[in-house]
């Protein structure tokens, strides 16, 4: 397929751990499986969260198992001015609304509504402030939310995973876009990023899956293509949790990057490739194993 493009996009919280190699090199091998293009993105919106020097750590770690990127990288923080007319055009289709709630006005809603919820659940968002609501009715806005009522369930299909359904009105609700403290939000800013960089294949870590059903309503709403997607197997800690930075993952260990690929390889079910160049060996069975 000449027209592949591909890309990883880390966020820069820290170092890449295990997980993130494996998405890195899933990426990576299903472009070139493709002989298509991989680019790396870094995803830096989320400033709070961001690392000072984790960008360029990840870049070095990625260069050091031999993945670079095909074209520049582009942060996403370079492109903050370019979300915003996408927002204008949500706003303007009535797609997207401004939302001064905080979080205890949803709290209090909800527990108005009896909806109970369990801890660790994010908050459906009950609506307060849509248009059809009244809208602000005074208050001053915070967010810019989009609208997913009587949005029919999303059904999309996962090279790895198979068919897949989110009804994304009732198990997500009108999530947000941009967001209180004025930053854009992941779902918007990933959504016109891959399609400016003309992403034809989204190749991430399962735990990202969830995401996809909000992102193809949105790619829908703005006319933008919908790439293929196929989420990767994550990496399990010994506690049983996926590996994250959040949950203290070390940094990966690249005193013999080899290594770390082959047990990245090992981690997406190639068989060892001791014997040869990882990456080489593994393309014929990537090819294989995820037909497009
Ligand atoms: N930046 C996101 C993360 O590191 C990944 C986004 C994506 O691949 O869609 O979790």
């Amino acid at each position: 397929m000449a027209t592949y493009r591909g890309r990883f996009a880390p966020s820069p919280t820290g170092p890449l751990h295990a997980g993130s190699l494996v998405a890195a090199l899933a990426s990576w091998l299903d472009a070139r499986a493709h002989g298509g293009t991989w680019l790396v993105r870094i995803e830096d919106v989320d400033t709070p969260r961001c690392v000072p020097g984790a960008d360029a750590l990840i870049l070095q770690q990625l260069a050091t198992c031999g993945l670079v990127s095909d074209e520049p990288v582009r942060w996403q923080s370079d492109q903050g001015t370019r979300y915003r007319p996408s927002l204008d055009h949500l706003a303007g289709t009535g797609r997207a609304y401004p939302c001064g709630c905080s979080r205890r006005d949803i709290e209090t809603a909800l527990q108005a509504q009896g909806v109970a919820r369990e801890r660790h659940h994010a908050a459906i968002y009950p609506g307060t402030c849509r248009p059809d609501r009244g809208g602000l009715q005074g208050k001053p806005a915070r967010a810019w939310r989009f609208d997913v009522a009587g949005e029919p369930p999303v059904h999309w299909t996962d090279r790895r995973l198979g068919p897949q359904v989110q009804d994304v009105a009732a198990e997500v609700g009108d999530f947000v876009l941009l967001r209180a403290d004025g930053l854009w939000a992941y779902q918007l800013a990933v959504v016109v990023d891959d399609a400016d960089q003309g992403i034809t294949h989204v190749v991430r870590g399962e735990d990202l899956a969830d995401n996809t059903a909000r992102q193809i309503l949105l790619q829908r709403a703005l006319g933008l293509p919908t790439p293929h997607y196929l989420h990767a197997p994550l990496v399990l800690g010994a506690n049983g949790e996926k590996l994250s930075k959040q949950n203290g993952a070390q940094a990966l260990d690249l005193a013999d990057p080899l290594a770390a690929l082959r047990q990245a390889a090992a981690a997406l079910g190639l068989p060892d490739a001791r014997e040869s160049h990882v990456p080489a060996a593994a393309l014929a069975l990537w090819t294989a194993a995820w037909p497009t």
